[in-house]
């Protein structure tokens, strides 16, 4: 009966990591894949996620169900750390699902919009975005447009055109905006141009959509890199949210995320959320609940609470100095490019501006792995592995 089924292509991030587990040369570097390592290329478990798990451990808990809204302790703490202590956060108007990771509260976002967005189904994504995005909104029955996000020759936003084609979207679109960190470019907008792109959607009436799967790993201040989402609470405007703690806790594989609205009221909250529950009870039953509870016995806890804070700036410290010296080292191999843009950006990703030629040759030649926009993880880079990287990006960036 499946006679008729076509291959799919491999997925374009995922393959990379394919691609480099196959690959048998002791030099091979991945910097495909979005995860952190420490300086010896492994993978860190959190000194607050560690002590988390010994808590969790001695405290001998069961494993029951979770309620398909989640655990109520994670939820509130993870809604308090993205929108602060706000009234929303106070008077009970922020309607809260636990989700699968940040692609599941984007799942989540996408079909209660599909379900319930009383004015259309078109949601605007950044030109470039994450690779799933339009997958999942699509796969949620939305229509996708695109926005300018960023100029390939001024390496920075595209602003002007992004604020002119927000402007031109039919009114009452749904605007996704990444939060932080914006992956794959590493550029966000200044503190006046999140009010100049608040000002715009307001006026349109759209519905910002923020995707938050930084929060404290792009500055290292997670109230730093909630400033554009909470800009658009202080004023009012309502938001949707899609929270993942895959990077800023290393949960990836736990699949802890939150989707949030902001609501007009208590009993608007209760009414949504009991919407989400129907929407998460047809598509998993109850989420996972390790990764909640890890989640919030660090929020909860002041002592991991602060070791946390400590981590997101071991963490956003070590790729800010990969990034530096990314650039020395180029520089000195006699580069004659500005590569001054890999230091301005900033979060997990660089966006080198090498093209899909030179990103194959970096694969096949220097067993150097990167997505094809020559986007490179810098979190794959350390002490040991950044100088034969820039030698290989001074080889094939060489006229
Ligand atoms: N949004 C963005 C912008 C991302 O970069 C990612 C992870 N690469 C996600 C959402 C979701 O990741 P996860 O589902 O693992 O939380």
């Amino acid at each position: 009966i499946w006679t008729n089924v076509p291959q799919g292509p491999p997925d374009p991030i995922l393959g990379i990591s394919e691609a480099f587990k196959r690959d048998t040369n002791p030099r091979k570097v991945n910097l495909g894949v979005g995860a952190y390592r420490d300086d010896d290329g492994k993978p860190w478990i959190l000194p607050s996620v560690k002590k988390a798990k010994e808590i969790l451990i001695n405290a001998n808990l069961d494993h029951e169900y979770l309620p398909t809204e989640g655990l109520n302790t994670f939820r509130q703490a993870a809604a308090l750390l993205a929108y602060g202590n706000c009234p929303e956060v106070a008077e009970g108007r922020i309607a809260a699902l636990q989700a699968l990771s940040g692609t599941g509260a984007l799942r989540i976002g996408c079909a209660f919009i599909s379900r319930f967005y009383p004015h259309n189904k078109i949601i605007y994504v950044p030109k470039p975005t994450w690779g799933n995005h339009k997958n999942i909104a699509r796969d949620a029955g939305l229509e996708v447009r695109e926005y300018s996000y960023y100029c390939p020759t001024k390496k920075g936003l595209d602003f002007e055109r992004l604020l002119s084609e927000i402007d031109e979207a039919p009114r009452n679109s749904i605007i996704l905006l990444h939060a932080c960190a914006h992956n794959p470019t590493g550029q966000d907008p200044s503190h006046e141009q999140w009010a100049q792109i608040h000002e715009v959607i307001t006026r349109k009436q759209h519905l910002a959509f923020f995707d938050t799967a930084y929060q404290g790993f792009a500055s290292g201040s997670t109230d730093e890199d909630a400033y554009g989402l909470r800009y658009f609470v202080k004023e009012k405007s309502p938001v949707l949210l899609a929270q993942s703690f895959a990077k800023n806790f290393g949960l990836y594989g736990e699949r802890i995320g939150l989707f949030t609205a902001v609501t007009d009221s208590s009993a608007e909250t209760d009414r949504v959320v009991s919407q989400l529950k129907i929407l998460g009870r047809a598509m998993y039953s109850n989420p996972p609940l390790y990764g909640a509870r890890i989640v919030s016995t660090v929020l909860n806890t002041p002592e991991l609470y602060r070791q946390w804070q400590q981590d997101l700036v071991t963490m956003s410290g070590r790729i800010k100095a990969m990034r530096s010296a990314l650039v020395e080292k180029l520089k000195e191999k006699g580069s004659p490019h500005d590569w001054s843009h890999i230091t301005n950006q900033i979060g997990m990703f660089a966006f080198t501006g090498l093209n899909a030629e030179q990103s194959q040759t970096l694969m096949t030649r220097n067993h150097v792995y990167l997505t094809l926009d020559g986007r490179i993880s810098i979190a794959g880079l350390n002490t040991k592995n950044v100088e034969y990287v820039a030698d290989a990006i001074e080889t094939v960036t060489r006229n």
